[in-house]
């Protein structure tokens, strides 16, 4: 047994209950028994982690660009050293299994390492002027304290991207984790404070998401709002944001198409796409979805992917050998009932699991669906789950006129032989990501993001430090 925590709020660099004592309990999704609790936020703690995050940026900003990459890579080695028992706390609440809870907080580190030394290269620029007189400057300045909003389905990852971009570009940073993954997030904050960040430069609070991101966002303190999650609470935060005139990255729901065209390396597309399919049992932004595979190739793309469906190890994340989790909440498990029942009486054929497994903890057989009519609810509604849904088409056209259908634009996956065929996909492909004859490799050092109803800004690459960053001309004539 692994022990797991009461998690606190973090407010200037000190772990603190919630004013009024309330909390909120902490459930395994492996067993569905409570496994601890989590503090919950008044509107006081709101205000005073606003004010701290008020202090912590003006230090923080005023800081040279050296010392804070130093200070990021402290932290980046402390979660390389705690990879395992912060792996064990995520496994414990949020239900993947372990080896893949180590990669997350493993790659994490290397996130924010990335972010550290992308630090040192926030350049302005000079620009000759009309004046010979005068020296015309283009300053890049932190945009302040950002206030970020991040899910349960990677409770590190999730954070590590919008934290790394915010203070390598000098912001402070108030992150409201998810409830129901509370320890993991805490863990890896506590990294940053034991590698001696100032005080009030980071932030940790848990409570009512409605309530929080209410008075949050529209708060003057707060310059700039980042949230993950699904598309029509990103829709309501990004209004209000507007409202408040404050910037926004949004990085929202998914429907991934994954194109396997006819002269396709067969056994790589359901290596690589199955594999990304029912990793952290299909709770993820990029998981493959519509499966649209040529006619020609169909029978045994079906019939490999069903195989590699039936071989994955389901069990608690913690026990030897699993390779498929829970789901993390009842929500979802209520959820993928729905839609194996819907795609069925519209016509789908179920060619493998479709069910719960047993009663206690909220599993979910690996589920294969082919056959699947458009009009059923897995092919326009982000299933967020372990289950793939198979289409045959006849010409590439079509295929990549089903990509595009749908309102969200976020990963498209492809596998082809044909140059040609390559470069029509990566042009029309209407999403932020494509990977071709590869499962998904969102590397720190690439944008991450996506268009349409998947939203807007970027979690990888330079583009990411940009969402903090403010631009300011200055020309100056001496005198
Ligand atoms: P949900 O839409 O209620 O919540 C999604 C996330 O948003 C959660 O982390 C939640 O705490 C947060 N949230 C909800 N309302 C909020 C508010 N008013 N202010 C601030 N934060 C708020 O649904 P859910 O049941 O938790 O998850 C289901 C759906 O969410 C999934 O089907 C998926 O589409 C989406 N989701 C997407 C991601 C992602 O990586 N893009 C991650 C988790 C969930």
């Amino acid at each position: 047994m692994s022990s797991y925590p009461d998690t606190l709020l973090l407010i200037d660099n000190e772990w603190r209950e919630a004013r009024g004592n309330k909390r909120i309990d902490v459930v395994n999704p492996a067993t569905g028994n409570k496994i601890g609790q989590v503090a919950n936020a008044s509107k006081e703690d709101l205000d005073l982690a606003l004010a701290a995050a008020q202090r912590g940026f003006e230090t923080w900003r005023d800081m040279s660009a050296h010392e804070r990459c130093t200070l990021m890579r402290k932290a980046a080695q402390l979660v390389r050293e705690r990879v395992d028992s912060i792996a064990r706390l995520l496994t414990q609440e949020q239900g993947k299994p372990l080896a893949e809870a180590r990669i997350e907080v493993a790659a994490g580190a290397e996130i924010i390492d990335w972010f550290a030394n992308e630090a040192l290269r926030v350049y302005g620029r000079i620009v000759p002027a009309r004046n010979p007189a005068a020296q015309q400057m283009v300053l890049k300045e932190p945009v302040g304290p950002v206030a970020a909003f991040t899910p349960w389905n990677f409770p590190v990852n999730q954070i590590v991207r919008k934290l790394g971009a915010a203070l390598a570009s000098g912001c402070s940073f108030l992150v409201k984790a998810p409830e129901e993954t509370p320890a993991s997030p805490a863990a890896l904050l506590n990294c940053f404070v034991d590698a001696g960040l100032p005080k009030g430069v980071i932030g940790l609070v848990f409570g009512s998401p409605a309530e929080i991101s209410s008075y949050l966002i529209p708060h003057p303190i707060i310059r700039k709002v980042t949230f993950t999650g699904s598309t029509p609470v990103g829709k309501q935060l990004a209004a209000l944001a507007g409202q408040h005139m404050k910037r926004v990255t949004m990085e929202l729901g998914g429907h991934a198409p994954v194109i396997v065209a006819q002269d396709a390396d067969v056994e790589l597309a359901v290596k690589a796409s199955g594999g990304a399919k029912f990793r952290n049992a299909g709770q993820v932004c990029i998981s493959p979805t519509r499966f649209l595979v040529h006619k020609d190739v169909k029978a045994a793309f079906e019939q490999a992917l069903v195989k590699h469906a039936e071989s994955l190890k389901l069990g608690d994340g913690l026990a030897d050998g699993t390779t498929l989790g829970p789901l993390a909440n009842d929500r979802r498990l209520v959820a993928m009932d729905k839609i194996v029942k819907n795609a069925s009486a519209k016509g789908a054929k179920v060619a493998t699991g479709g069910e719960r497994i047993g009663s206690a903890g909220n599993f979910f057989a690996p589920t294969v669906l082919t056959d699947v009519p458009l009009d059923a609810d897995v092919f326009n509604e982000e299933p967020f789950g372990p289950i793939a849904a198979v289409r045959s088409f006849e010409n590439l056209e079509d295929a990549i006129k089903e990509a595009n259908r749908l309102p969200f634009g976020l990963a498209a996956y492809a596998f082809t032989r044909s140059f040609k065929n390559v470069t029509e996909l990566s042009r029309r492909l209407e999403v932020g990501m494509v990977w071709i004859n590869q499962p998904a490799t969102p590397s720190a050092e690439l944008p991450f993001g996506g268009v349409k109803d998947s939203g807007y800004g970027s979690e990888g690459g330079p583009e990411a430090l940009e969402a903090y960053l403010v631009t300011k001309a200055v020309s100056v004539v001496g005198v």
